[in-house]
């Protein structure tokens, strides 16, 4: 027997109306990358996303045609995120910091129709379009006054473009399985691989962020996303935000921290969500011009291990820092370190233990990890596996990939190897990649790391294993120092010794001027395996 419940399908475009319904005059504040503060509302942003519907349509734009984008965060870029999306076209995130063939290819693989640009990747575009025959027209995020003479293909000032229409459109009624959205992962080995968002799968992913122990911004709370709407699905905030009428302050552009602060002061915002990159750059600044942020409550952030010290910043200044894992394939929430009973008890030490964890996992997300033969390992804090994760917002295949993604048991492999404790706590130990195998036993490099960078004098830190005749691997330790500081190999081995076990502790460390980062702000440890392919470790000349 079924239900008699409503049959009302989840669609993303169902969020901004509420939003301009309900919350008609929230603000949206965005640093236009021509320059200036912008503000509008969500009944505004409603109102244009339906014109940007309406010129789509005319232009021919169908169900399940993709539609890139290739911008910063704003409020246009989010008008269009909502236009391509109600016509049931699929909004195609392109990563602007990929290299401009990587780019080719991925518009490529998706077949994207039109490409929706900022004018800083205008001369990117430019270089590649013969590329990209694909691309009927290029539509340029601003006005006439700043349009810039370009041989894009039948380009456009947005403003001109949006001028053509009156808005007097309505969106349509689909099944929420169709394509919503989507987004490649960088690839860092291989070619990128396209996730495929359903409408389905955004709506339930944003009440899942809403939850107050996930993202849980409320209409009385501003938020910030420094991470991209091109990364992750903006890790839902694109649709949490209005669903929830939570004042949006879009950061365009700029994301130093100097610009990043000027904004969470500003704006007076209380949510905030980015990579460890940013957060380091934020706190540099304000520790440099001795500044304050009375506003802010919190602080999420993932992508990458978010580092003790980091964590400690942040608690120290007043906001609660919220370490989250995720990925593409996950819409991204994963998990998320909030303190429940008892640990919301604790203090010191013990409370900085549970905040440093990638946390454990609001309902709609179940993981399990396995040994290396797929059978689940212990939940007991200690034992290493691979994690694997299932839920309705996680991806099953890959766009346009035939390969089998799940396991007999319908989970996905996240390539992650972690531990769980019993309370659900999950710990990221490494990538399956990186992990260091040291005479068969793990060493996780993201602990050292972690440890590292709680060295004053070090701003970051990579680890890698390294041939050892005797252990097979061995951990390399490379350093980026703070600017203008000198330290020696010593001063930091010091440091580790005592905080982990000895056969832990790096065989060596090495400075270097700049530690390379993916296009999503992650160590590139395959360039760093690369240049230390032949490095030799004291004592373990053959
Ligand atoms: P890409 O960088 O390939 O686009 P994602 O942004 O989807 O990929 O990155 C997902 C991966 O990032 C995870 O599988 C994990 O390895 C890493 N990651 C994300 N958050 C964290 C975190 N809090 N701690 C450690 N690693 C993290």
């Amino acid at each position: 027997m079924l239900g008699l419940m409503q049959d009302w399908p989840l669609l993303c475009h169902r969020i901004i109306e509420h939003a301009a319904r309900i919350h008609g005059n929230q603000e949206v504040v965005t640093r236009s990358v021509e320059g200036p503060i912008v503000r509008t509302t969500y009944a505004q942003i409603h109102q244009r996303a339906l014109k940007v519907s309406q010129m789509l349509d005319r232009a021919g734009i169908k169900l399940g045609d993709r539609v890139a984008t290739i911008a910063w965060n704003t409020a246009r870029h989010l008008e269009c995120w909502y236009g391509i999306m109600g016509i049931g076209a699929i909004c195609h995130t392109v990563n602007p910091r990929l290299f401009p063939d990587q780019i080719a290819w991925i518009v490529n693989h998706a077949q994207d129709r039109v490409m929706i640009t900022d004018l800083t990747f205008v001369p990117i575009l430019e270089k590649i379009a013969d590329q990209i025959p694909s691309v009927e027209r290029f539509i340029v995020l601003t006005d006439k006054e700043h349009m810039p003479p370009t041989t894009l293909k039948n380009a456009v000032a947005y403003e001109e473009w949006l001028k053509e229409a009156d808005g007097d459109f309505e969106w349509k009624t689909f099944d929420e399985n169709t394509a919503a959205a989507m987004c490649y992962t960088s690839g860092t080995t291989g070619d990128p691989k396209g996730v495929l968002y359903s409408h389905r799968s955004n709506v339930l992913h944003a009440l899942m962020a809403n939850n107050p122990d996930a993202l849980g911004t409320r209409a009385a709370d501003t938020m910030l996303p420094v991470v991209p709407l091109f990364h992750a699905n903006s890790w839902g905030i694109a649709f949490s935000a209005p669903s929830m009428g939570t004042k949006l302050v879009m950061p365009g552009a700029k994301l130093d921290g100097a610009s990043v602060y000027e904004l969470l002061s500003t704006e007076k915002v209380t949510h905030t969500a980015g990579v460890p990159t940013v957060w380091l750059m934020l706190l540099q600044y304000m520790q440099k011009e001795k500044l304050t942020l009375p506003h802010l409550k919190m602080v999420v952030c993932g992508g990458s291990a978010m580092p003790r010290s980091m964590i400690k910043a942040f608690v120290d200044m007043g906001a609660e820092a919220r370490h989250a894992w995720g990925m593409t394939e996950m819409s991204p929430l994963g998990t998320l370190a909030t303190l429940k009973p008892p640990f919301d008890q604790t203090t010191g030490d013990a409370r900085l233990d549970v905040l440093a964890t990638q946390g454990y996992p609001p309902f709609g997300v179940q993981m399990k990890i396995t040994d290396d033969a797929g059978k689940e390992v212990p939940w007991d804090g200690k034992t290493f596996g691979r994690l694997k994760v299932s839920g309705p917002a996680i991806a099953k295949n890959y766009y346009r990939v035939d390969s089998e993604i799940l396991d007999d048991a319908g989970f996905f492999d996240t390539g992650d190897v972690a531990t769980i404790d019993q309370d659900g706590y999950m710990r990221i130990t490494d990538r399956s990649k990186d992990v260091i195998k040291s005479g068969g036993e793990w060493i996780s490099s993201i602990d050292l790391e972690n440890l590292a960078v709680g060295h004053p004098k070090v701003a970051e830190a990579a680890v890698i294993g390294v041939y050892h005749p005797k252990w097979d691997e061995r951990p390399l330790l490379i350093c980026q120092l703070k600017p203008d500081v000198t330290c020696t190999r010593d001063e930091i081995l010091q440091y580790m010794d005592g905080k982990i076990a000895k056969w832990w502790m790096p065989d060596d460390i090495v400075f270097v001027e700049a530690i390379p980062h993916t296009a999503t702000g992650k160590i590139l440890k395959t360039a760093l395996r690369d240049q230390f392919k032949t490095y030799t470790l004291p004592g373990a000349a053959a």
